[in-house]
């Protein structure tokens, strides 16, 4: 009743079939499964299991299975569960056509876990198969090794976005549940460890487009996420993580599997730390509220781990717990400091925001709160890989009050050339830049470019009307390296969105 086969071009039309409820396209196709059984049940098999079994190799750290079979306009029906070589793995019956399973986190019906090497067995059981009825099935097998998710890389076969349309998406990049610290009032007004649903359902209520929940130096809060994404499906949710050391914290977005904190030291071993294996997985690394203090006050919280340039490619300027207690977003508490340097030093570091929220159910119109700040992202599509290309390629701008209203676009321009945000643009000692903002939300406030990290009020113009468009002309020169980007104040001078920098390098001649 069984045979092993591999037949890609129909793999590939029979992932394309059995795909109803992911309408949209992964930026990337599928990677081809690994394995593909596949075998027809007959009436001789009604009302019986039978085990199609199969050789998993070694190091293999995620297993997802794609399952489709014939006969159901005959009443066919096959259930479906997994056993490892030592134990039960999981049962969803008829419920579900595909699964997936790691050591962090599993479908629902399905147990995480360790995936050891061996012989692994499919169960399927029949209900139902009708005499002279065969029912062919086709299971489809994808090993992911390394740590390396395909829902990073935008090829997993489980997994299609939430949005494929390219554009502005809001959401907060820094949140803990009770998987960590994050505590909220209990039924009888007490304090409890936070469920993460609490986290995800004030995202929603705000009406972010995702949200990151990055518990302090664990993943369990992973196995949450994957049972609430398919009811939240117009809220990404991000597994991450803050990786918490003695030196300083950093959220880790990307890589899903362990990743060793312990750090014994802030200076040489950093380059083969965490730091470096969150970059090999893909992954990317935003240094948390660097301009914290260390010490008995916040332990460990300040950043003073000695690491390369390439080591973090994000920075989260503003941090929400900070704004709740400070009511400042740019005090000496904030990371402007270590952005700037590290701007000046040439590197290419994108500023974000995060709440750090610990407790979900703090009001929405409080500092601090789910979404305070948000950190706004162009991305290719609403998906995990959309939102680390996005924030990759640094189109991003924070808001303080998260408004779904307000917009803030940057593009440089020379001759034919031009960039945007995160993007650098290559000009001549004697070119000028011609810089076009783009607002929208902000009537009223005031637009204030910052170039090499010194405010230029000079540039400021005030923002007339629900959409406006403001420009004026950079004389930058042939110094080796320069950035520009833009803040906006409101009346009072309070600083509400920061942009990120365009960056000019000279021009060969
Ligand atoms: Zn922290
Ligand atoms: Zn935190």
């Amino acid at each position: 009743m069984r045979h092993l086969i591999a037949r890609l071009a129909a793999i590939l039309a029979a992932l394309s079939v059995a795909s109803p409820g992911a309408a949209q396209e992964p930026m990337k196709a599928p990677t081809a499964p690994d394995l593909v059984l596949s075998g027809d049940l007959t009436r001789a098999d009604h009302e019986a299991y039978r085990e199609v079994p199969f050789d998993l190799p070694g190091g293999v750290t995620r297993l997802s299975v794609v399952f489709t079979y014939s006969g159901k306009t005959e009443r066919s029906v096959i259930d479906l569960g997994l056993f490892d070589p030592q134990r039960f793995r999981g049962w969803s019956g008829g419920a579900r056509d595909r699964f997936t399973l790691s050591a962090e986190e599993a479908t629902p019906g399905y147990l995480p876990g360790p995936l050891p090497a061996g012989s692994w067995r499919l169960i399927l059981g029949a209900p139902n198969i009708r005499p002279g009825v065969v029912a062919r099935y086709e299971a489809l097998l994808f090993f992911e090794r390394d740590g390396v998710s395909a829902e990073v890389s935008g090829s997993s076969p489980l997994t299609g976005a939430l949005n494929p349309k390219a554009g502005w998406y809001r959401g907060d990049l820094h949140t803990h549940s009770g998987a960590s610290d994050g505590t909220c009032r209990s039924q009888s007004g007490g304090r409890a460890p936070c469920p993460v649903y609490r986290t995800v359902e004030a995202a929603a209520e705000r009406g972010l487009d995702f949200i990151a929940v990055t518990d302090h130096n664990t993943t369990s809060h992973f196995a949450a996420l994957r049972e609430l994404q398919p009811a939240f499906d117009q809220l990404l949710l991000v597994p991450g993580r803050e990786i918490t050391t003695f030196f300083g914290h950093a959220n880790v977005f990307g890589p899903t599997g362990f990743l060793d904190f312990r750090m014994a030291e802030a200076g040489a071993q950093a380059s083969r730390s965490w730091l470096a294996a969150a970059r090999a997985s893909g992954g990317l690394v935003s240094v948390n509220h660097p301009g914290l203090p260390s010490g008995e006050f916040c332990m460990g919280c300040g950043w003073r781990i000695e690491a390369d340039e390439e080591a973090f490619q994000m920075v989260e300027v503003v941090n929400g717990a900070t704004l709740a207690q400070t009511r400042s977003a740019e005090g000496p508490l904030q990371g402007f400091t270590l952005w700037r340097e590290r701007l000046n030093a040439g590197a290419r570091v994108i500023g974000i925001g995060g709440s750090d929220n610990h407790d979900p159910l703090r009001p929405l119109d409080q500092p601090g709160a789910i979404g305070s700040p948000t950190t706004v992202v162009h991305m290719p599509e609403l998906s995990i890989a959309g939102l680390l290309a996005g924030l990759r390629a640094g189109r991003v701008f924070i808001d303080m009050d998260g408004r779904p209203d307000r917009l803030l676009d940057l593009r440089a321009q020379t001759g034919a050339r031009q960039a945007v945000m995160g993007q650098t643009l290559a000009v001549s000692a004697d070119e000028a830049v011609q810089i076009t903002v783009s607002l929208q939300g902000l009537d009223g406030a005031r637009m204030e470019p910052v170039i090499d990290g010194a405010s230029d009020p000079g540039l400021s113009q005030i923002i007339s009307g629900d959409r406006a468009e403001l420009g004026f002309e950079w004389a930058a020169g042939a110094v080796p390296r320069r950035w520009l980007r833009v803040d906006v104040r409101d009346p009072s001078g309070r600083l509400i969105l920061v942009g990120n920098p365009i960056f000019l390098t000279p021009r060969a001649p």
